[in-house]
């Protein structure tokens, strides 16, 4: 296991080797903060289905940007056959400081109602047209006591339940109630969406992605407090789950 999560160098160069040995080109979305960011389509995605994985939205949850590479490297080649759009890291700045913010100060995860951010301008296009089967955002929480998720509610039956059992092989179900105000059962907080809410605070990456482009859409959350192994690995069996629920 690396322990060299905040290097952004390091992080592209592993995914420029899975680049060059399934043979997936390394696409750019550009410069912002002084670092190139980038996606990955697989051959195998079509314009309808598939899964959207994005990761390091926050550059202080490393296990998200950690999981999906380890994860792209366990596949080898098979990964071609998976369909899929990956987004390695979207603020590199940020997971090299080690801070939740950009540069400027923006939080991504509540600004996809802008139009002024390039990083997230250059998202919007890669994906415009697809629609997905499912998106799952990696994040994590410095207060987390274990794995929890927002599900948002559209397609019955709902999967949180399955993700956190998978999950908790690794890690245990965030015990709290409430989090950030907001009602968890046994670590789901499952909401429709409120769009005046989020008017009022700005659209997370999920809330876009519902109502534009994906039929099922969850925040995975791992507590940063936590061994980054089990972290890395918890985040592993969502990804893994939810490829398995699309495909089956
Ligand atoms: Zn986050």
């Amino acid at each position: 296991m690396s322990h060299r999560a905040h290097d952004y160098r390091y992080l592209i160069e592993r995914w420029r080797a899975v680049a060059r040995k399934t043979g997936i080109p390394l696409r750019s979305l550009g410069r912002t903060d002084g670092f190139e960011h980038f996606y990955l389509r697989t051959p195998a995605l079509t314009a309808s289905g598939g899964i959207y994985f994005s990761a390091g939205i926050h550059g202080d949850e490393p296990a998200s940007t950690e999981a999906l590479i380890t994860w792209a490297e366990q596949q080898g080649r098979k990964l071609r056959d998976l369909p899929l759009f990956l987004f390695p890291c979207l603020n590199a700045w940020g997971l090299v400081q080690n801070v939740r913010l950009t540069l400027q100060g923006a939080d991504l995860n509540r600004s996809f109602h802008r139009t002024d951010i390039p990083v997230i301008e250059a998202v919007k296009k890669a994906v415009a047209g697809h629609q997905f089967d499912a998106a799952v955002m990696l994040h994590e929480d410095y207060d987390g006591q274990g794995v929890y998720l927002y599900e948002v509610q559209r397609l019955q039956p709902y999967w949180g339940e399955a993700l956190l059992t998978a999950a908790r092989v690794h890690l245990p179900t965030d015990p709290r109630p409430k989090i950030d105000g907001r009602m968890v059962a046994n670590g789901i907080h499952r909401r429709r969406i409120d769009r005046r809410r989020f008017a009022r605070i700005g659209y997370p990456e999920a809330v876009w992605l519902h109502l534009e482009h994906s039929a099922r859409s969850f925040t995975v959350e791992t507590p940063s407090e936590f061994a980054l192994e089990l972290r890395v690995a918890a985040h592993i069996a969502v990804i893994e789950d939810v490829i398995y629920r699309v495909r089956r």
